[in-house]
């Protein structure tokens, strides 16, 4: 197992964070912000993007998997559920990573069942040409290419979770 030089540095990833915190405190001004991170993957940008985030707003998570190893199940298992009531909240959903859209569409289709007042999506990273779903995503951090990525809370097998940068990882024989 290899893990390679930093792809998305950790200074690259500050200042996009800025960013993208800039933009969604300017669209929620006035609004019932619930900020709703999808775990595991996303922890570390998830607490990295609420702390830039300049509005006031209340935090909830999720945890589905969809993942054996590098290859998707296409199936996706809920362990974890929103506990707040959605009802009149602005929820931003707050994604590692966006590859087939399979997990996303997933679990927008459920919250929007409970019928949020409304309904946002923030991925810190899109292989976009990997999509197999169309799933509107607001927020995007970095569009990738189809390379399997580990660090910054995304991992293999659990494992490289705590690096702070994005690498690419490649698995030897
Ligand atoms: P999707 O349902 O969009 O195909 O898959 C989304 C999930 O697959 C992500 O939440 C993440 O857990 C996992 N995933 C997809 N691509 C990668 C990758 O490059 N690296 C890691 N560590 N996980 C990935």
């Amino acid at each position: 197992m290899v893990v390679g030089k930093p792809f998305l540095t950790v200074e690259q990833i500050q200042k996009k964070n800025r960013e993208l915190a800039a933009r969604i405190s300017a669209d929620y001004r006035g609004k019932d912000l619930l900020a709703v991170g999808i775990l595991k993957g996303a922890f570390i940008f998830f607490s990295d993007l609420v702390r830039l985030i300049q509005v006031p707003l209340t935090i909830d998570f999720l945890i589905a998997s969809s993942y054996m190893k590098t290859e998707t199940s296409g199936e996706i298992r809920l362990h974890y559920n929103i506990r707040e009531n959605i009802a009149d909240k602005d929820v931003l959903l707050v994604e590692d990573i966006v590859d087939t859209g399979i997990t996303l569409n997933y679990l927008r289709e459920r919250i929007l069942n409970e019928e949020p007042r409304s309904l946002r999506i923030c991925t810190f990273l899109d292989k976009k040409e990997r999509r197999e779903v169309d799933v509107p995503i607001d927020y995007v951090g970095f569009e990738i290419p189809n390379e399997f990525v580990v660090g910054y809370g995304l991992d293999y097998d659990n494992r490289f979770r705590n690096l702070p940068y994005i690498s690419v990882f490649k698995k030897t024989a």
